[in-house]
This record gives C-alpha cells, sequence and structure tokens, in this order.
C-alpha cells in the first residue's frame, strides 16, 4: 500500500524523511496520524503532517536538518501523558516520537549513574537497578507509563520530590540534538562542571530548545527502611496545619500528600484503598535508617494528633503500603469516576497558605456551582485541585475554566506559580504574561533564540503570545497598537 501524502510535506521531503529513518519510522497515513493528535490535555487537537519514530540519534539529527532546511516546526513526543499540552502537534509541522529509543545503555552502580535513551519508561529505571539496592526517585504518578525525555523536559515531580528533589537534580548530563542538527552536550557524569547550567537550562523547557537523545541520570541507595502513615482530619485545614508543625519540627518525610473528600470518594470507587472517609486525609511516608524513622513516626503520630487527626493508621506490610500509594497514584483518572468531564490543574502556594487557599477553593466552588476535588503534594504547596464538570450542560466546560484560571491566579497572589510539575506548554502560556515580568519572559525568550533561531522546536508552547507580525525574535518591543491602549498583549 502506498502511503498518502501529508498535506503540506512536498513529496520530495517525504522521500528524504523516509530515506533517514525508514518505511517503519514514517507515519503520514490519516487514522496514523490521529493517534497523535493530543497528549493528556485532550481538550486541545491538531493533527500532525506526519509523525517520525527515529531508532538513534543520527536519525534524528537527520530528521532535524531537513526540519532545519525547509523550515519545518517540529515537535517532540515521549509517552504523550503531558497534561498541558506540551506534546500537542503544531500547525504544518511533524511530530517526533522518541518511543523507540527506549534502551537502557549504561548501569554504572559504583558511580551511581545509569544513561538512558529519552523513552526509556521512567518506573524501568528502578526496575533495571532495584536488584543492586538502589532507586531512581522522581516518581510522577505516570511513572509506569511517562518516559524520561518527557520528564527531562517538563522537569517532572512526584510525591517523593519532596525529600529527593525535581528530575532537574537527577539529570547530570544530556545529549542534545539541536534544532539545526547540531549534536552538543551538556554536563556529564561528574559534578560541578566549568561553563554555564545548560543541563539545568534544558530541564523543564518543555521541548522548545532540541530533543534529549541521551540522559545521564543519578540513582540513590534505597533506604534501610519505609514507614507510612494515614491520618484523617476532619478538613483539609487541619491536615494543612499538621503539614506545617511537621515540616516546621525539622523532619522531612520522604512524602506527605493530601486528599479532600471528593478526591477520597473518587478513589474508593476506582481501586479501594480502604481509606477513611474524611474532610482531609494525610499520607506521611518516612524513610532512612529502621531506629531514625520509628522515633520521627512517633513524633509525626503526635504532631497529627495534636492538630485534631481521629484516625491514624501505619500500614503493616509492603503490601498495604502499595496500596495506600495506588489510591493516591490513580487520583487523577479516578475522578473519571465521579465527574464527567474535570481539569486538572496544578498550581503552586507556600505551604503555610494552605489553610487559606483551600477556604478560598471551596468558596469559589460554591459560588460556581462546580465540585473541585483536591490531591496534592502538600510538603511542597503543589496543589492539584480536580474542576469537575459535564461538557454536555451548557456554558459549564466555560465556567470549569475560567474556575481554574481564577485558582492558578490564586497561586500568583500567594507568590507561588501557574505550575508545579505539569508544565505551561499549550494550557497555561496565556498565564505566563500573569506570572512574569516582560524582562523576565524576554530573557527566556532570547535563551529560546539562542537554541533555535528560527523557532523550530515546539515553536507555539509555553510562551504566552504569538510573535506579532514582522517581530522577530529577540528583546520584545511593543506594538503602536498596544501603546496606545488599543490592544491588549497575553
Ligand atoms: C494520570 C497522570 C498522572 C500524572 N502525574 C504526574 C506527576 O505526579 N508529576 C508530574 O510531574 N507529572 C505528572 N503527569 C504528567 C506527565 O506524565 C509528565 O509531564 C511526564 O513527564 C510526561 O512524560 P511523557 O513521556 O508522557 O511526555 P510527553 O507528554 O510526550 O511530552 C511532554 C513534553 O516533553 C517534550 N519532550 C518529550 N520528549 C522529549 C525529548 N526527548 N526531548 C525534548 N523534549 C521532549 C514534548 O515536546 C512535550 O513538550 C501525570 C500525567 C497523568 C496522565
Amino acid at each position: 500500500m502506498t502511503a498518502a501524502v501529508a498535506v503540506g510535506l512536498e513529496p520530495r521531503v517525504l522521500a528524504e524523511l523516509r530515506s533517514v529513518v525508514g518505511d517503519r519510522g514514517l507515519l503520514t497515513e490519516p487514522e496514523d496520524l490521529r493517534t497523535y493528535e493530543c497528549d493528556g490535555l485532550t481538550n486541545f487537537r491538531a493533527i500532525p503532517r506526519a509523525v517520525l519514530l527515529p531508532s538513534s540519534t543520527e536519525e534524528v539529527q537527520g530528521i532535524l536538518r531537513v526540519c532545519y532546511r525547509e523550515h519545518i516546526p517540529f515537535v517532540a513526543r515521549g509517552a504523550g501523558t503531558g497534561l498541558s499540552g506540551g506534546a500537542l502537534p503544531v500547525a504544518d509541522g511533524v511530530v517526533i516520537s522518541l518511543a523507540r529509543m527506549n534502551h537502557i545503555l549504561e548501569v554504572d552502580i559504583p558511580n551511581q549513574r545509569v544513561v538512558v535513551e529519552p523513552g526509556v519508561i521512567n518506573l524501568d529505571v528502578t526496575g533495571r537497578v532495584a536488584a543492586q539496592g538502589y532507586f531512581y526517585a522522581p516518581d510522577p504518578s505516570s511513572q509506569s507509563v511517562c518516559s524520561i525525555g518527557g520528564n527531562v523536559a517538563e522537569n517532572a515531580g512526584g510525591a517523593h520530590c519532596l525529600k529527593y528533589g525535581f528530575t532537574t537534580t537527577h539529570v547530570l548530563g544530556l545529549e542534545v540534538v539541536l534544532p539545526d542538527g547540531t549534536l552538543a552536550h551538556f554536563g556529564g557524569k561528574t559534578l560541578d562542571r566549568p561553563g554555564y547550567d545548560l543541563a539545568g537550562v534544558f530541564v523543564g523547557s518543555e521541548g522548545t530548545l532540541g530533543i534529549a537523545t541521551k540522559i545521564t541520570l543519578r540513582i540513590m541507595k534505597r533506604p534501610q527502611a519505609v514507614r507510612t502513615l494515614l491520618a484523617a482530619f476532619n478538613s483539609t485545614t487541619e491536615a494543612g496545619a499538621a503539614v506545617s508543625d511537621i515540616i516546621a519540627a525539622g523532619i522531612v518525610p520522604a512524602a506527605i500528600e493530601m486528599m479532600d473528600d471528593l478526591s477520597i470518594q473518587a478513589a474508593e470507587a476506582a481501586v479501594h484503598p480502604g481509606y477513611p472517609r474524611c474532610g482531609g486525609l494525610l499520607l506521611v511516608e518516612l524513610d532512612g535508617p529502621e531506629a531514625e524513622i520509628a522515633d520521627l513516626m512517633d513524633r509525626v503520630d503526635a504532631l497529627c494528633r495534636k492538630n485534631g487527626a481521629w484516625e491514624i493508621r501505619l500500614a503493616q506490610s509492603d503490601l498495604e503500603r502499595a496500596l495506600i500509594w495506588k489510591g493516591r497514584k490513580s487520583a487523577f483518572a479516578a475522578v473519571g469516576r465521579i465527574s464527567t468531564n474535570y481539569i486538572v490543574q496544578d498550581g503552586v502556594i507556600p505551604r503555610t497558605a494552605l489553610p487559606e487557599v483551600m477556604s478560598e477553593i471551596e468558596r469559589l466552588s460554591t459560588q460556581v456551582g462546580l465540585r473541585v476535588a483536591n490531591v496534592f503534594h502538600a510538603g511542597d504547596g503543589n496543589l492539584h485541585p480536580l474542576v469537575c464538570y459535564d461538557r454536555g450542560i451548557p456554558g459549564q466546560e466555560a465556567a470549569a475554566v475560567a474556575l481554574s484560571e481564577r485558582i492558578l491566579e490564586i497561586c500568583i497572589e500567594q507568590g507561588g506559580s501557574i505550575t508545579g510539575e505539569h508544565g505551561v506548554g499549550e494550557e497555561k502560556k496565556i498565564m505566563m504574561a500573569k506570572m512574569f515580568a516582560e524582562p523576565d519572559l524576554a530573557t527566556m525568550q532570547r535563551v529560546r533564540c539562542a537554541f533555535d533561531p528560527l523557532q523550530l522546536s515546539n515553536p507555539t508552547k509555553v510562551f504566552p503570545r504569538p510573535r506579532l507580525c514582522g517581530e522577530g525574535p529577540g528583546e520584545y518591543l511593543p506594538h503602536p497598537l498596544e501603546l496606545q491602549g488599543i490592544a491588549e498583549r497575553f
């Protein structure tokens, strides 16, 4: 069967791309392309002109050289679990899926390093080193399916990042194909290399600076013991006060997660973790030497009771602990059990603002008439309000979008952030101008232009506005209409 010619890509370009990746590495059939039309944020969709599935760094280089010469925009894609539309295809562009570059290339236990290709699944890194007593710390709830390349691009977090740090703490080196096809290396296996920290710049850049093709990760020694506690409170305010007290006492839990009543109901309906029904549930995990965590867990227990915990359970087995985590890690998807549609929001506030912000979310939810389930990494102040709505009811989707944007504004007003871990992508670029001053955004744009002068790499994402007609990359120059107060910029 001959492949249909994708609209917008000339046959000679397709032929050249095919010569780089082979027949099996180029998709152009409409039904194949549709698989790639969105990521985990399904309300944004676009069909790419073609999808490329390279198997090596050299093939990625070959693809990007063609894209650069022909001015074809491209979007890298890992597992497509992103929740901010980062892997959403761009008009007239191609998607480059890294799914076939899924090999663990090197395991160096004595130096605690692992080198992987970008398509390796997060949990497989731990799977590979567990027998030797090691683990890879960043643990997004999607870790059984998301890729390390996607984690790097989003600077992914997870429940255990409170103690161990986000992805950026664990990425030591990167091999990157720049948008013109050049191969560059940032960082390496050893620490504190001279020059700019370009690995740090690349992590969290959401696919806008090129494509990571090899990643050197730090792995960690598995702690001697792990203890997990569940504490039930009447409200998230009481549970939030317990979180503040635990951290103020100098205890650094491996994780502190919070769920409200609605998210407990959802988790219960989906995976039956057996949580107590309550207004605010805390899940506290401590790890380290056995004797030390036994003592710290007693203190955590006392601080929870002091703040009103009326039921405390300590997991008695690995099985029980796994079930507790299953409930928490399934919480986003579980909301589908209680609501036809929902928006997964991701914002950050200072931990101390938790009671005030939770009350305000509750007030807004009542005012708008939409339920909001809350699941969050309480230790980092990283909220995940899940705004429930029904697309079939006229006006509800718009009300849900407005409510979730208002929640992000509250995060900014509290000195927090519009994203803790899911990234800006397509969804939140409009909020960037609310969070950053123009010089901050302009500086970021200059970095982007240095890597990608033609703006081909995921070009429409992260930054708040399409560049105005005739506006070149670099420092922002206000449009005359803006200066006259006639047009507004987002
Ligand atoms: C149920 C569920 C739970 C989740 N929980 C969490 C969580 O706890 N913490 C968290 O941080 N996230 C979470 N996420 C979001 C998502 O899983 C993460 O953002 C993850 O890092 C995305 O990885 P991916 O491989 O799916 O990337 P994709 O969605 O395919 O891509 C994400 C971004 O990375 C870019 N990209 C991909 N590969 C490369 C590469 N090799 N080089 C350059 N850029 C690249 C893409 O262009 C895109 O901008 C969750 C998602 C779901 C569906």
